[in-house]
């Protein structure tokens, strides 16, 4: 059965060699500051959208996932190709996945309820009036 497309997002990696598609709704998103992820996206946060594994299905070129461990908690996924930061997931709970916001193809149509690790928040971040 095909899926339902209004039900999903989907999203895609810099170079397209993967895509993939995201059942809605996650659970919450958020904005996460803490230095591994803003190293990473090489950005000042990592957003993500949280939600069950099972509801993230790779479309094409699963098999240029790469995994890269970046503490006993957390693997982070990205494309070998192109370098695109693709998920988050926690070694302990790998039946939750975080996938990034800014990889998807359509607009993200729900709320970003949490910041993470603020206190490592970049001072540069908010737009600030001359
Ligand atoms: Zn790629
Ligand atoms: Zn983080």
């Amino acid at each position: 059965m095909l899926p339902n497309d209004a039900d999903y997002l989907r999203g895609s990696c810099l170079c397209g060699g993967i895509s993939y598609r995201m059942q809605k709704p996650a659970r919450y998103a958020c904005h996460c500051y803490c230095t591994m992820c803003r190293k990473q996206h090489g950005a000042a946060a990592g957003s993500y959208a949280v939600l069950p594994s099972a509801n993230v299905v790779f479309e094409r070129g699963a098999e240029l996932v790469t995994e890269y461990a970046s503490s006993e908690q957390g693997r982070r996924g990205f494309c070998r190709v192109c370098g695109s930061t693709l998920f988050w997931r926690s070694t302990q709970t790998p039946q939750t996945i975080a996938i990034t916001l800014g990889t998807l193809d359509q607009a993200y149509d729900g709320p970003v309820e949490q910041e993470l690790h603020t206190d490592t928040k970049p001072a540069w971040l908010p737009l600030r009036s001359p």
